[in-house]
């Protein structure tokens, strides 16, 4: 067997240790007899794996007791519908801040709900604070703190006051740390920096539930699932036990803190190479640069091709730009190692060597 570096923007690539727990375990769950993807979610077995892997959530990212987990499914992309529905709690309308495809998304959905005001629109780089044109009435604040497509991330967390911020961490949770007290909900798809598609981990402050819009679907009412411990109907319980493996690794390498400082110095270097290098650019703002996801153009596009091929032939894999952006992206999310990184920018040397 050989494992490729993984450069995916999601399904993303999971840790290697993680991934022989799970082989370890699957066929017999700590002598249950059973695998995980066997269990009755409502079993005592089931209750410990989903309960120590919310405790461990709550300790990695300091999360308050006001704040209630919630493990869903549907992808990020439901809570677009989600958010509007149960937020907006008898308001008009809502501010989103749009700085890329997936605050695009966000916004074309919210839409159909409420007033969308766009707080603030930018390309290759996040607005200030002073930029944000925010409305005292607007129900939330939404923003994307990371565009996993255009490769921007915000290097703050906006000041809404008392308007409860919302932030789609899908690329960024979990890759350095937070103040939860800052936002009233964080939301994110597991499958870039959690675990496998299925499963969509929703952090929200408690006096935010409860006020849906009457129409909202039972399965996406933040009340429902809060109040069922999101066992209202099956979980996606092989989801949440490898999020709850991720979690416990993340707390064997120390935490968010210990983390982070590996995420800036994987970016950094691959960023700095990026600019002393002629043959690569990157297009986005300096202080606005994603840890997670690094696009980067060749000055010949013709290249592109071989690239890739020879990229694939050294084990360095999925580096293709999104079809909306062309060009190429490494996401180097927390599974990504510094040796993955170092084994990227060493093939990206020896390409430019021969075609620069
Ligand atoms: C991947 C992604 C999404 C979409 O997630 P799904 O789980 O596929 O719906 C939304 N927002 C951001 C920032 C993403 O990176």
């Amino acid at each position: 067997m050989s494992r490729v570096y993984n450069f995916s923007a999601g399904p993303a690539a999971l840790p290697e240790e993680v991934l022989q727990q799970a082989r370890d375990e699957m066929l017999d769950w700590e002598d249950s007899g059973m695998s995980v993807m066997e269990m009755s979610h409502r079993g005592k077995e089931f209750t410990s794996i989903a309960e120590a892997a919310e405790a461990d959530l709550r300790d990695l990212m300091a999360i308050p007791d006001n704040y209630k987990v919630l493990f869903l499914q549907g992808g990020a992309s439901s809570q677009f519908a989600a958010i509007p529905m149960n937020l907006l709690r008898g308001k008009k309308g809502a501010d989103y801040v749009n700085t890329g495809s997936w605050s695009k998304k966000a916004i074309a959905e919210a839409k159909r709900y409420c007033d969308v005001n766009v707080a603030a629109e930018t390309s290759m780089c996040t607005p200030s604070q002073g930029d944000l044109n925010l409305n005292a009435d607007a129900a939330y604040v939404h923003y994307t703190p990371n565009e996993t497509i255009q490769g921007v991330e915000f290097p703050y967390v906006p000041e809404t006051g008392d308007v409860p911020l919302i932030a789609d961490m899908s690329s960024t949770i979990l890759s350095r740390p937070v103040d939860v007290t800052k936002f009233g909900m964080i939301y994110a798809g597991a499958q870039k920096n959690i675990g496998p598609a299925g499963l969509t981990v929703a952090i929200v402050r408690e006096d935010l539930i409860g006020d849906a819009m009457t129409d909202t679907p039972t399965m996406f009412n933040y009340s429902t699932m809060a109040d069922a411990g999101s066992m209202y109907n099956t979980p996606p319980t092989y989801g949440w036990y490898l999020a709850g493996l991720v979690f416990k690794w993340l707390k064997g390498k120390g935490g968010l803190q210990a983390v982070a400082e590996v995420n800036e110095r994987k970016a950094a270097k691959l960023y700095e190479y990026i600019d002393s290098s002629t043959l690569y650019s990157n297009p986005v703002a300096a202080d606005s640069r994603s840890w997670m996801n690094v696009p980067f153009v060749l000055a010949n596009s013709d290249l592109d091709a071989s690239f890739l091929n020879e990229a694939k032939d050294n084990g360095l894999v999925t580096l293709k730009g999104h079809r909306s952006v062309g060009g190429m992206r490494a996401s180097i999310y927390n599974a990504m190692s510094e040796q993955g990184v170092q084994a990227l920018i060493d093939f990206m040397v020896d390409f430019e060597k021969r075609n620069g």
